[in-house]
């Protein structure tokens, strides 16, 4: 059922100030209820705020602009897949997970994706719409207060290409990076794009200097096309000539994920035509199993990941084999979601 409230988190500093001025309180309770909304509290457990103005909050706002739906633990991992709602009924997966007693979150920046790339489930509906900033971050503070953990990482490879919702996805990352709200340090963002040069070029313009991350996954021309559409339109030398200009500019190493797909971009070939794309930067790889029919899976020891690995040894390209947080992350891109809202009429 649709959601009338406004979500309290969506107010910007002035604005939360304002709100509360015109309930008759001081402007420092606003400092009060943003450390709350952060950690995730219930307008009933902001104990230190006078009762009438908890009622009257919770009367007319929502605390996040998410709320808690589904989620699914996996021991093995200690990963989390989560499942959110927003205001309007759409579904939208995080992932949350726990490696040395840290939390790393995916956030997806938009519901559904319009890119189409082949290995992924978030886009077999299209594009619904993006998400707001404050979706974002309350995905953040929904898996941290769920999982019991701070979140000390995020990626932003959930569902969704961030570079096309680039507002909201920087009044995001600058919100989360200050140091009165969740203090992420900027080393600790990821940002995965499939090569959206403009966006790329802004980042670079506006120094949101991240980590980067090119969703690669095949270095010639011709066989990336089958697997990411958008290498029509940003080809990958465009592509990864912005990531160039951003190194540049940031002094920060280029990743490209590479999803392994046996008998597609696993050849001498696409090895070779790696090497040459890579040669002269000092970019790294991180490879991901891949397989056409269970999807991403866990690596062995005689996967095509770890054959094509030893073909880019030879070569000298420096890569990771992604055996635990690459691949549970990657896993969760869209699958849970979509065998959830099948055929549910209420939900999109
Ligand atoms: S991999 Fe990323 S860009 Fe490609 S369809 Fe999935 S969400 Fe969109």
């Amino acid at each position: 059922m649709a959601e009338n409230r406004t979500a309290l988190v969506s107010l910007n500093d002035g604005e939360l100030e304002g709100v509360l001025r015109q309930m008759g309180h001081s402007s420092f309770r606003a400092k009060q209820v943003r450390q709350w909304l952060l950690k995730g509290a219930a307008f009933s457990e902001m104990t230190n705020l006078p009762l009438n103005l908890r009622e009257e909050l919770s009367e007319r706002f929502t605390e996040l602009a998410l709320s808690r739906e589904y989620e699914m633990h996996e021991e093995e991992t200690d990963t989390t897949k989560f499942l959110f709602r927003t205001a309007d009924d759409i579904i939208i997966e995080s992932v949350g997970l726990i490696y040395d007693g840290r939390l790393t979150v995916c956030v997806s920046t938009q519901a559904g994706c319009a890119m189409g790339c082949s290995f992924c489930s978030s886009t077999v509906g299209g594009l619904i719409r993006n998400l707001s900033s404050a979706e974002m971050l309350s995905q953040l503070i929904l898996a941290s207060r769920i999982s019991g953990h701070e979140v000390s990482n995020i990626v932003l490879m959930g569902s969704g290409e961030p570079l096309n919702n680039y507002d909201s996805v920087k009044e995001f990352l600058l919100y989360i990076m200050r140091k009165d709200t969740l203090g992420i340090g900027i080393r600790h963002i990821t940002l995965s794009t499939c090569g959206i040069v403009p966006g790329i070029d802004r980042m670079t313009e506006d120094g949101l200097f991240v980590n980067l991350s090119l969703s690669l996954h095949c270095a010639v021309g011709s066989i990336r096309v089958r697997l990411m559409p958008v290498e029509r339109k940003y080809p990958l030398e465009e592509a990864f000539g912005a990531c160039m200009r951003f190194r540049k500019a940031s002094g920060r190493r280029i990743t490209l994920e590479y999803c392994v797909v046996e008998g597609l971009n696993d050849t001498d070939e696409c090895a070779e035509a790696l090497r040459r794309l890579m040669k002269g930067t000092d970019s790294e790889v991180n490879l991901i199993d891949y397989n056409k029919k269970e999807g991403y899976r866990k690596l062995n020891s005689r996967s095509a990941a770890d054959r094509f690995a030893a073909k880019l040894r030879k070569l000298g390209i420096d890569y990771t084999l992604r055996r635990r947080l690459g691949s549970s992350i990657n896993a969760a891109c869209g699958q849970l979601r979509s065998t959830y809202v099948k055929d549910r009429q209420d939900l999109k």
